[in-house]
């Protein structure tokens, strides 16, 4: 069993590795041979060792998630971020990994599958329940939740109802019809235009919106939403009646588009944009994360749309949380080894 301890105490960037279990497409005969737990390690499981061309490389984060742990156990160790959405602050939680490296498993959850439900519905239940048994004490909370991708730099409102034609199809050069642009306003709240945003009282109606086919598309493993940053923003309004205090909290959840490189992508027209985009965005993200960790004068926010939609839930006392997800088979190794790479500039 896995415990919530001390958490808090570390700096506002944490991040968590977990790798997912054998596929049967992965091919079993690989199994065991390229990730490793060191026991050395403390009991909460910490480490991580992965080999790849007869070399080991060791790795520690705040947390090493093994195969068989639950969603549910994954889920406990978020839940006080979740809290802190409530209590005000804002909060971003990534996944970042490989394409079938259990991205999306990890925020959305196997669809139709109560036990294997994700992140995102268990963070929805957790917020709608803690509202009821707050409200006694005074606090209103209001709600509101928006949904879009970022697709080579464009951005798609994932909750439009009435989309144009040209909205849904991408054009030639790989951009959407519409433009949606990021302004910050003078709160440092980030705002995108004619982005839909929708009122929500009950974790049912979230789950309804996240049963849209635009949504439901993107939870299956496909080409499309591979390539495209998924972002989840949930808005709380809280007001004490009693004492007039206010808080005004922001939890983002975001599903990255996939890490792997260009090589292994094919690299001619759009695919190649596609993956420079991708490259561009990743590491932009990396290099915003790593200037906040080190606390450095300028952080490079204004390099991706990611970034700079994101900007005011990542600086300041915002609490930032990174998945990074590793598949466990051999010839996922060299990508394994990079994602890890990556997890630790930032840890
Ligand atoms: P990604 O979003 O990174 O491309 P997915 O989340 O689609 O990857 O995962 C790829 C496959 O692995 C899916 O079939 C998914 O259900 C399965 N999977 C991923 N992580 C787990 C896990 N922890 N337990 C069980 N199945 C998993
Ligand atoms: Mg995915």
């Amino acid at each position: 069993k896995l415990h919530n301890e001390n958490l808090e105490l570390k700096g506002n960037i944490r991040v968590f590795c977990r790798v997912r279990p054998f596929l049967a497409e992965d091919g079993s005969n690989t199994e065991g041979k390229v990730i490793s737990y060191p026991t050395s390690m403390d009991a909460l499981g910490r480490g991580i060792d992965l080999v790849q061309s007869g070399q080991k490389h060791s790795f520690k984060f705040d947390r090493v998630f093994v195969p068989d742990v639950s969603q549910e156990d994954v889920f406990e160790d978020i839940s006080q971020l979740v809290q802190s959405a409530l209590d005000g602050y804002k909060v971003c939680i990534f996944a970042y990994g490989q394409t079938g490296s259990g991205k999306t498993y990890t925020m959305m959850g196997k669809p139709g599958d109560p036990e294997q439900k994700g992140l995102i519905p268990r963070t929805l239940e957790q917020i709608f329940k803690t509202r009821q048994f707050v409200q006694p004490q005074g606090w209103k909370y209001e709600m509101q939740v928006s949904m879009l991708e970022i697709y080579n730099e464009t951005i798609r409102d994932l909750l439009a109802t009435n989309r144009s034609s040209s909205d849904m199809l991408r054009t030639e050069n790989g951009t959407a019809g519409k433009q949606y642009t990021i302004k910050h306003d003078a709160n440092g709240n980030s705002h995108v235009s004619d982005l839909t945003i929708v009122d929500v009282r009950s974790a049912n109606e979230v789950s309804f919106l996240l049963e849209r086919p635009l949504i439901a598309g993107k939870t299956q493993m496909n080409e499309q939403s591979s390539r495209s940053h998924f972002v989840f923003t949930l808005r709380i309004y809280g007001v004490n009646e009693s004492t007039e205090q206010q808080v005004q909290g922001i939890l983002n959840l975001i599903d990255l588009a996939g890490s792997e490189r260009l090589s292994k992508s094919g690299s001619t027209g759009d695919r190649l944009r596609e993956t420079q985009a991708i490259n561009k965005s990743l590491s932009s993200l990396s290099d915003v994360i790593f200037a906040l960790a080190k606390k450095e004068d300028h952080v490079p926010f204004r390099n991706s749309k990611l970034t700079y939609l994101l900007q005011p839930c990542l600086g300041g006392d915002s609490k930032t949380l990174m998945f990074v997800n590793i598949a466990p088979d051999s010839s996922s190794a060299g990508e394994s080894l990079c994602s890890l790479r990556f997890a630790a500039r930032v840890n």
